[in-house]
């Protein structure tokens, strides 16, 4: 087949809608351990280039790995985390293959004998929770980055940073369970709120802490078999792993509309382009020549090593949004918003402990304060609102010292100078008016400013009561007691 039949024909809804994806996806994740796998550099990102390198993680002669505890233990956690069977016995493999960024001429990896086996991980996509299977779990090594330079031909320069070599990774391989575009973005995303609630790893994109590889088929919606599979690449975002999984869906739907066969391949996504291209042909396990790393004892995970894991294992995101439930009374979607992160869980949990009434905590945790920090462009971390302060602020909102508006005004100005709410209180005179005479002063002008409205009431429209509230509450700068407004304005109006 020519190139050109593998290039993308548009297809119309009707077309697309014949045809069904299959997804697996293959992530890698960087362990958040202090030094590499196999020795004992640095694993800190950002350093100067080269700077953090051995004679074993570059491979020299006569250099040898020892198994980093720390990550053996993370590595576990996760395959915990994931609900999958721990190996008591676990081999590493090399995986061979000459690259400039792998000097020792082969990747430690696992290949027959992997850490852990058949895990699940539950998503939500589209309104529907589903459950996606984990193949396996493994533990390896990280490549060295190349950093090229330069587009004229002769000023071209590339270089290579040791440092991220040796690093150590876990691949969670999933099965061909996600069927969509949406359900294969919620699986990265669920995977990785799992993996940042377990402080298996940073999971940081940028960095390249989280990197996801997607594979790809297309067939007959219920054809019993699945179709030839292609593999994407350099998916280093949410947005674009949903993208180039929208573009090759239709690319093979078209080239199988087209009288074609799908070539298995592997491609890369061009972001600038908005579409994947083909990067080479499809390699095979056994053109790596895999086998056993003599260098190297087996991994070994005994029960009580793996009890001991599982008994520190910090709370996973479902708990924590069933315990927000019941232990706090908020609702279901509050708390699904509240456990995003571990950070956000954690403030939400210190101003309900600070004595805030809880669901009021939520609410505006979940309105105000997320909305403020994204047009700061903060992430709760550098939050400008200790969570005592906010307490304090919704405790005086609670005991009515203050109205909701004015506290939302407090609230604003908390954030932007870090003054108390006290301070703020005394220094703009907002104290709630709950004097019936204040009150009736202000109702009075405003009925007399509304002949027209008042005529309405009269007729026996109830829509124009609150319309009277509404311009009391804001005659008082919001600071009236609303329950008062209301008493007091049914009253002057009959009398009116
Ligand atoms: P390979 O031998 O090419 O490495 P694997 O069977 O190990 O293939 O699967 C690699 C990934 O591809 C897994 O995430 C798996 O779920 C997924 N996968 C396997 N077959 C298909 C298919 N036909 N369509 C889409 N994804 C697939
Ligand atoms: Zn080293
Ligand atoms: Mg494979």
């Amino acid at each position: 087949m020519t190139r050109d039949t593998q290039e993308a024909n548009r297809v119309t809804p009707e077309i697309m809608a014949k045809y069904e994806a299959v997804i697996g996806l293959e992530v890698h994740v960087q362990l958040k351990t202090r030094t590499k796998a196999f020795c004992g550099c640095s694993t800190r990102f950002g350093d100067a280039p080269n700077s953090n390198t051995c004679p074993v993680c570059l491979g020299l002669p006569g250099a040898l790995p020892v198994l980093n505890r720390r990550a053996r233990e993370l590595a576990i956690r996760a395959a915990l985390a994931l609900e999958c069977k721990i190996q008591e016995r676990s081999v590493f493999a090399r995986k061979n293959y000459f690259y400039p960024d792998l000097p020792k001429g082969y990747q430690i990896s696992q290949y027959e004998l992997p850490l852990a086996l058949a895990g699940s991980l539950k998503i939500e996509a589209e309104g529907a929770a589903k459950r996606i299977g984990i193949t396996r779990v493994h533990m390896e090594e990280d490549a060295a980055k190349n950093l090229h330079e330069g587009f004229a031909d002769s000023d071209r320069w590339s270089y290579i940073d040791y440092n991220r070599c040796g690093t150590p990774l876990i691949e969670i391989v999933s099965e061909p369970d996600i069927r969509t575009p949406a359900e294969a973005y919620s699986y990265l995303t669920t995977l990785k709120q799992v993996l940042e609630y377990t402080e298996v790893s940073d999971c940081n994109m940028e960095e390249g802490s989280l990197r996801c590889d997607a594979n790809v088929s297309v067939r007959l919606r219920g054809a019993p078999k699945f179709g030839t599979k292609v593999e994407a690449k350099n998916l280093n975002s949410f947005r674009y792993l949903a993208h180039a999984l929208e573009y090759e869906i239709e690319r093979q739907i078209g080239v199988m509309e087209a009288g074609g066969t799908v070539t298995q391949e592997t491609r890369l996504w061009n972001v600038a382009g908005g579409r994947t291209e083909a990067m080479r042909s499809k390699e095979f396990a056994h053109d790596y020549r895999y086998f056993p790393d003599p260098d190297l004892l087996p991994l070994t995970a005994s029960a009580a090593l793996v009890e001991q894991v599982r008994a520190a294992m910090p709370e996973l995101p479902d708990a924590k949004r069933a315990r927000f439930v019941s232990e706090y009374g908020i609702a279901e979607y509050d708390a699904g918003v509240l456990t995003a992160t571990r950070a956000l869980a954690g403030y939400f949990e210190a101003v309900a402990r600070a004595g805030a009434p809880a669901r009021a905590a939520a609410t505006w945790i979940s309105v105000e304060l997320l909305r403020r920090l994204k047009d700061a462009g903060k992430e709760i971390e550098d939050c400008p609102l200790a969570p005592a302060a906010l307490a304090e602020l919704l405790a005086i909102v609670e005991r009515g010292e203050i109205t909701a508006a004015s506290g939302k005004r407090v609230f604003a100005t908390m954030f932007d100078t870090g003054k108390k709410a006290r301070e703020i209180i005394a220094s703009e005179g907002m104290a709630q008016i709950s004097d019936p005479g204040a009150i009736e002063t202000i109702a009075r002008a405003v009925i007399a400013k509304n002949p027209e409205n008042l005529a309405k009431y009269r007729g026996g429209s109830e829509g124009v009561f609150k319309y009277f509230v509404g311009q009391v509450i804001k005659e008082s700068r919001g600071q009236a007691n609303p329950q008062i407004v209301n008493e007091i304005l049914k009253r002057v109006l009959a009398e009116a």
